[in-house]
């Protein structure tokens, strides 16, 4: 639900369907409900260039390719490849895509490991990346001003949630002749589908909401286009970044109930939020499903809720954001987000470490900012861990 009371237009409203049935059917040979594991590095060939679709696991492998077919279905794609990581879905994009020489204007604020491997990685490799605040159209304007190959948006934006107009910054990528990929991680198709809004390409880390259980590390990239879907897949394969059949089989279960946790994240993170703003303790709350929240209509508009995830500051600054986090108990302290669990995490010495100080201090990650990913907990208990946790600070 938006912010407003009734879904936007662009929400799927057979995403629960796809959820459950896309990709995969009963298996013909046994009548398995569930899609097999076909856990197997090499497939029999009935004679040399003679087989059945698939030759040898890390080119494909029918596991891998039923959720692939459930991710496409889900973001409105028409091809999906699933990876080893969200960072190796990143780093399949990069290397398909880019050669020296090509100019990659990113999000200033997107997920530490991305921001690493272009400035860290791929610039060793002659990739010229350019960090700008793609919420302001005139700096995503005046970086395309010079020819730029790729557009890499992440919005919201991990950790600090600030939001990309999509359909803005897609009709400069198209006039500047860049493609447009965008990180849909945090809201999953569910609450945010980038393609309605003109991008060419959707990245997901499944690590996190679409697997939804802490209990895989997956990427995938879902695009439209066959040409540039056989182009990922080559590279994908030159590359050795697929996905392993068990992690692929697991991620398709857990996508069966995404939009359904979506939905109960949603109520849980606006319920947690509205317990942070009223409190006189958190100096700063970043929830993009407020009505306070700077860019409320934005997110009306172009998302059907707020997410799960928030980010606030307690009086006391970065040694007080310490005390809270040794002081939850429910609430657990670790690197992820999007699961079951409700994880919190301090952003400047864990997801974002490899940031440049410089850049945290100007985009805002400061040594105070506490991210919350808002689980499927009962909401009141959520509340009452938070409540306690700041009270020990206050003592
Ligand atoms: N994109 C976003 C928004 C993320 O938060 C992360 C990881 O935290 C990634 C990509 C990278 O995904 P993975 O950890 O699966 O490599």
């Amino acid at each position: 639900m938006s912010a407003t009371g009734s879904p936007p237009s662009n929400l799927c409203p057979e995403l629960a369907t796809l959820a459950l049935h896309a990709g995969a059917a009963p298996d013909a040979a046994t009548g398995s409900l569930l899609m097999p594991i076909y856990q197997t590095a090499t497939f029999v060939q009935q004679g040399v260039g003679l087989h059945r679709g698939y030759t040898y696991s890390r080119t494909a492998n029918p596991t891998v390719t039923a959720l692939e077919r459930r991710l496409a279905a889900l973001e409105g794609g028409e091809h999906a490849l699933a990876y080893a990581s969200g960072l190796a879905a990143t780093t399949g994009l990069a290397l398909a895509l880019l050669a020296a020489g090509d100019r990659v204007v990113l999000s200033d604020v997107v997920y530490g490991g991305t921001a690493r491997l272009f400035a860290d990685v791929l610039e060793r490799f002659g990739v010229a990346p350019e960090f700008v605040d793609t919420a302001d159209p005139d700096a995503v304007a005046a970086a395309l001003a010079r020819p730029a190959r790729l557009v890499f948006v992440e919005t919201p934006a991990n950790p600090t949630l600030k939001l990309t107009d999509l359909a803005l910054v897609a009709g400069l990528a198209r006039d500047a002749g860049a493609l447009l990929a965008v990180d849909n991680t945090l809201l999953t198709p569910v609450l945010q589908r980038p393609f309605a809004w003109g991008a060419d390409l959707v990245l997901h880390s499944t690590t996190k909401f679409i697997d939804g259980h802490n209990a895989t590390i997956g990427g995938a990239l879902v695009v439209r286009d066959a040409a540039l879907a056989e182009r990922l897949a080559w590279h994908r394969n030159a590359l050795g970044l697929i996905q392993s059949p068990f992690d692929a089989w697991l991620t398709l279960q857990g996508a069966k109930t995404l939009p359904l946790r979506m939905r109960r994240h949603e109520e849980g993170a606006r319920r947690v939020g509205a317990f942070l703003a009223g409190d006189r303790r958190v100096t700063r709350l970043i929830d993009p499903g407020a009505p306070e929240f700077p860019q409320a209509e934005l997110a009306r508009r172009q998302q059907a809720g707020g997410g799960a995830l928030l980010a606030f500051e307690v009086r006391g600054g970065g040694p007080a954001a310490r005390r809270v986090l040794a002081s939850v108990r429910l609430c657990t302290l670790a690197e992820n987000l999007g699961a079951a669990e409700t994880l919190i995490t301090h952003p400047a010495s864990m997801t974002h470490a490899a940031v440049p100080e410089e850049r945290r201090r100007q985009t805002g990650i400061t040594d105070g900012l506490i991210r919350l990913s808002v689980g499927l907990e009962d909401p009141a208990d959520l509340i009452a861990d938070l409540d306690r946790a700041l009270t020990e600070v206050e003592r």
